[in-house]
């Protein structure tokens, strides 16, 4: 079996058509080289484990050897393909921006590109996760890869391409390498079994391929692992046990009972699967993953998704006939929660045993909340909501002077008894408590007359309002935003002074606010002008009190304004002003013009 272990370097591939899932890169790699339109720079991004090296490694050969095949592949038998698959290439070179991310370790790269081959064509610098170099590196390193000798290429890979500098970007030709397929990684993994005459289960491979999540290199020592391990026979039941995956049937037997609702069966499983040595996030990860595989049985189109190993995908179809939608989704919202949760959670187990309670009574709760089949809406409150829709729409309506009837009757509710009762003449003035004589009824009718008795009050209230606004108080003057005037807007501020003075504000704010100058700048904003930076604050503490005030009197809430300091000649000098630095640097700025210009010669910025 030793021979076995290296399996992730023996099946290195060797050709562009043996690397695995990524054809659309070795497909283009191939064309450039057979039309002789190699860029100088190329640019590797993509997952770890998908190829990056790997290609790089068989574009410096394929394009130094001697006797390229017609289908662009080197031919692995001139003396140029063997040095390179022995390793003794010095056409090569390799650097592991990781380690070597320095100024230095990129100049001695870069005066190496200095000297030519000395055999071959080409010499290939092959820089790994060259998103680590440091900024001063890559600066070093662009003149090199911007005007490179004709016989250098330079190979960048890296896993994170937003990390490189637009700079770099910019002179590459970039290829996306795409995380591998399950399917491609089984193919591949099979193809390696086959040739190491070694047993496997399909489904074990499709674990394997599963966990490894794209990344080729960890298939490979995954598999390597279990070969080893096992003795040389790979099967399903060695492979979850290795992984420390939980079967799945664990998940299929869990969600029977949550089904069931048999919460004692539920939890006695899960104390056999920690037991076993899961930990409690996993459990819920895992279930989650399961019930998402449920989840996209229950649609063809969305079935394809199903990742699940070959042979169990009956089992999933069936068991997504017995459950609906809702609780699928509902059970994988509380496991998200819980999954979320779990890093908080003191008592882990008990965390776990509660969300499986949740769980095992979501049934109910769904079953509750439906009705025959139905979601049960919120019943309307018909009559409270009801009047005071009614309410509104009458102000609309704008009666008669005369006419305090806001309530109209609703031809589509006869049965309630509300004050529309024919008791009310129209056109005439009628008290809503005249409404409200005993009437005998039933239960129900006590209970609609407290309320319909609850909108008369409110409806009287309104009614006085009318009444102390006068006529000219419409509804539509309500509602329209007026824009400000000088006019209006003096008069505004001088019965704020007065408020202000009435209610006991500071003389000095009162009077600073009646001295201030006041400029009209559009519709809904203006400014004050005071002289002081004093003034200014006072002012401004009381800004919200006096916006509210011009909010009402314009209706309009958009209206806003700034105090600003006046600008003044000459009084400087007449008495001490404190300024800030800002302040001090722009009235120095004003005076001496070249001193914003040393200011920005010098990169300096202002410390406030
Ligand atoms: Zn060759």
């Amino acid at each position: 079996m030793d021979k076995f272990i290296v399996s992730a370097r023996k099946y290195r591939p060797q050709e562009f058509n043996t690397v695995v899932g990524q054809a659309h890169i070795t497909t283009t790699l191939k064309n450039a080289i057979k039309n002789n339109q190699l860029a100088h720079a190329f640019l590797f991004c993509g997952p770890r484990g998908v190829g990056k090296t790997t290609c790089a490694r068989i574009l410096a050969k394929t394009i130094n050897c001697t006797n390229i095949t017609p289908e662009g592949e080197a031919c692995n038998t001139c003396s140029s393909c063997i040095s390179f698959n022995d390793g003794g290439s010095l056409n090569i070179h390799e650097l592991d921006a990781a380690s070597n991310n320095s100024v230095d370790d990129i100049r001695s790269l870069v005066e190496q590109v200095r000297f030519a081959p000395q055999a071959g064509k080409y010499k290939i610098y092959i820089v790994d996760e060259v998103h680590m170099l440091s900024a001063s590196a890559f600066n070093a390193f662009l003149k090199t890869l911007e005007e490179p000798p004709s016989y250098a290429i330079f190979i960048l890979a890296t896993t994170e391409k937003h990390k490189i500098l637009p700079t770099i970007l910019s002179r590459c030709q970039i290829f996306d390498f795409k995380r591998i397929t399950t399917n491609d990684t089984v193919e591949h993994l099979q193809e390696i079994i086959d040739k190491e005459h070694i047993k496997a289960d399909k489904a074990a491979l499709q674990i394997i391929a599963q966990k490894s999540e794209g990344c080729m290199r960890d298939a490979l020592s995954i598999l390597d692992k279990i070969v080893s391990f096992s003795g040389g026979e790979v099967d399903y039941q060695n492979t979850i046990e290795h992984l420390n995956i939980l079967d799945h049937d664990y998940y299929f037997k869990l969600i029977q009972h949550l089904k069931e609702q048999d919460l004692a069966a539920a939890l006695l499983l899960f104390d056999e699967i920690n037991r076993k040595g899961f930990e409690g996030d996993m459990v819920l990860n895992g279930f989650a993953e399961f019930l998402r595989n449920i989840l996209v049985c229950k649609d063809a189109k969305a079935a394809q998704l199903l990742d699940v190993v070959e042979g169990m995908q009956e089992k999933y179809y069936a068991t997504a006939q017995n459950l609906e939608i809702g609780y699928i989704i509902s059970s994988l919202n509380i496991l998200n929660e819980a999954e979320l949760a779990y890093k908080m959670a003191r008592n882990k187990k008990l965390h776990i045993e509660l969300s499986l309670i949740k769980l095992s009574f979501l049934q109910q709760a769904i079953e509750l909340s439906t009705q025959n089949g139905q979601i049960v809406k919120k019943k309307l409150v018909d009559d409270a909501v009801g009047l005071k829709f009614r309410a509104i729409q009458s102000l609309q309506v704008k009666p008669p002077k005369e006419a305090k009837l806001f309530v109209e009757q609703e031809p589509k509710q006869p049965a309630t008894k509300t004050i529309t009762s024919p008791y009310i003449p129209e056109e005439k003035p009628v008290t809503t408590t005249q409404v409200f004589e005993p009437k005998p009824e039933t239960k129900k009718s006590v209970i609609q007359t407290a309320s319909s008795q609850k909108n008369a009050v409110k409806k009287s209230l309104l009614d006085v309002l009318r009444e102390k606004a006068g006529d000219k108080y419409t509804v539509e003057s309500v509602k329209e935003a007026e824009p400000l005037t000088m006019e209006r807007l003096t008069a505004c501020i001088e019965l704020f002074t007065k408020k202000l003075d009435e209610a006991g504000g500071k003389i000095s704010t009162v009077s600073t606010i009646q001295s201030a100058r006041v400029e009209l700048i559009s519709e809904i904003y203006f400014k004050f002008y005071v002289p002081s930076i004093t003034a200014q604050k006072s002012i401004d503490q009381e800004k919200s009190s006096l916006i509210d005030l011009l909010y009402n009197s314009f209706n309009n809430s958009a209206i806003n304004f700034s105090v600003e300091l006046e600008e003044q000649e000459g009084q400087e000098e007449d008495r001490p002003v404190l300024l800030s630095s800002r302040e001090r640097y722009e009235l120095m700025i004003a005076q001496f013009p070249m001193i914003k210009v040393l200011k920005d010669k010098l990169k300096m910025e202002l410390d406030i």
